[in-house]
């Protein structure tokens, strides 16, 4: 399995965003701690699990938080931004706000 860097991983990030039509978080400081769990988790598991849960390193257990996880899009929906606040909604995006603490959509 070929490692990812920092940088394969931001520019993953980047073609998610770009894909989904949603903003990355513009705090450098956030992204470079999600992109590095991001990174580490990929070396770790073989994929992108989601930096901000516990992941059970098994595929099919973790599906549902893979990067794009499946409660990004309705929790930017609703609260505009993901869990972890990576990605966020233009409105949200645009009006400047932090992302805050959200509840876990995951049961
Ligand atoms: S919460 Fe955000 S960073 Fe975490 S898996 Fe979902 S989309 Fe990715």
């Amino acid at each position: 399995m070929n490692k990812k860097t920092i940088e394969d991983t931001l520019r993953f990030i980047t073609m998610v965003a770009d894909k989904q039509a949603w903003k990355v978080t513009s705090d450098v400081e956030l992204l470079g701690i999600l992109a590095e769990g991001l990174a580490k988790n990929f070396n770790r598991y073989g994929y992108f699990s989601c930096p901000c849960r516990l992941a059970e390193a098994v595929r099919d257990k973790d599906r549902d938080i893979i990067c794009p996880c499946v409660y990004a899009r309705p929790d930017i929906e609703e609260y505009g931004h993901c869990y972890c606040g990576l990605y966020l909604g233009q409105v949200f995006f645009d009006s400047g706000k932090l992302p805050e603490s959200i509840p876990e959509r995951r049961l």
